[in-house]
């Protein structure tokens, strides 16, 4: 088992209220080890940095798209496991304690998929500001590591996301300067969190991109039926060449670390095979189906000058804000019927 991360306690300027321990809240503990219908007065939310920076003058927390079907919250005595699990390897993100009679939405609790651990789920809700009591940064290293690591990830209107990006020499894969930049890919991936991250994202015009699909936490079994999602290792893939299979095509909400605050519903090939390199620049075939395929589709159009927008039902292009508050759990087709005039017609 991991060591006990030395954490840096700090307040942000986004909230008045004053810090105070959170292990002070004895009150709390006891309540949300007792009761199962009953909520707890407090429960927790980790939130990467980005998101916790953009919640910045909006009246709700700014949320990843994996919480889009329903937000998962911990307990105070679930928060240490869950951050050495998942949240061990990135180096700077945000704990929010919420005042629970203040959140709105369905709160539930209930087993994750695989596990038997029971955590809180809110469906069809939000986090207003005005539930949040506490927030915390942190820092699993020093500050100027934590900056040293996160790559800057370039958005829309960045000219190197409409360049197409060029190949790598097996030479230039083994060299000291591609593997550091897989490393800080890497690490920046998760901190955002994302699943995919290709390198035009981070500046470099290169065919280099990393997918990691680990953390289904926030999703129902019967979610990742419908996704046909499952648990992808991180890997690096190089010099892709892509071959969908066109045959069957599925339709899915995406969002993207370079189009922030936005998502949109994309038509991708159900399955594709990847001939690529790895870091080690040895040749790799990957065949994929469902959600993976979706994710290898979406990082390797990056490569292509490609982004999903180009290839979303645009009229189905939407706020995170509104896809939370409008159509969240809803269905795919009741979406397109209510958004794409053609199929209301
Ligand atoms: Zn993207």
């Amino acid at each position: 088992m991991r060591e006990q991360p030395i954490y840096f306690f700090m307040l942000l300027s986004l909230f008045i209220t004053p810090f105070s321990s959170f292990s002070n809240e004895t009150s709390a503990k006891k309540e949300s080890m007792e009761s199962q219908t009953e909520s707890p007065a407090y429960l927790y939310k980790i939130l990467s940095h980005r998101h916790w920076q953009a919640t910045e003058n909006r009246k709700t927390v700014v949320l990843p798209a994996e919480d889009n079907d329903f937000i998962h919250l911990s307990t105070e005595e679930q928060l240490n496991k869950i951050i050495a699990k998942f949240w061990s390897d990135v180096p700077q993100f945000v704990v929010i304690k919420i005042r629970t009679s203040e959140l709105e939405g369905e709160l539930k609790y209930e087993v994750n998929p695989g596990g038997s651990t029971k955590y809180y789920h809110l469906y069809q809700g939000f986090i207003p500001l005005s539930a949040i009591v506490e927030s915390k940064v942190i820092y699993h290293q020093p500050l100027d590591a934590c900056q040293m690591n996160h790559l800057n990830v370039v958005e829309l209107g960045d000219p190197v996301l409409r360049q197409p990006a060029r190949e790598l020499s097996k030479n230039e894969i083994l060299s000291p300067e591609i593997q550091q930049l897989i490393h800080e890919m890497k690490a920046t991936m998760r901190a955002a969190p994302g699943v995919g991250l290709a390198a035009p994202q981070v500046g470099h015009p290169i065919r280099l991109v990393v997918i990691e699909d680990d953390d289904h936490t926030h999703l129902t079994a019967e979610q990742l039926l419908e996704r046909d999602r499952h648990k992808v290792p991180f890997h690096v893939v190089i010099n892709p060449q892509i071959y969908l299979d066109t045959a069957e095509m599925v339709d899915f909400f995406e969002g993207c670390l370079s189009v922030p605050e936005f998502v949109g519903i994309v038509p991708r090939a159900k399955s594709v095979r990847v001939e690529c390199l790895n870091e080690r620049a040895e040749p790799m075939v990957i065949e994929a189906k469902g959600w993976y395929a979706r994710i290898l589709q979406h990082e390797i159009d990056h490569l292509n000058a490609t982004l999903y927008i180009d290839r979303a039902i645009l009229p189905t292009l939407m706020t995170e804000e509104n896809y939370v508050k409008r159509w969240k759990g809803k269905a795919i087709q009741e979406i397109l019927e209510n958004l794409v005039p053609s199929l209301s017609r």
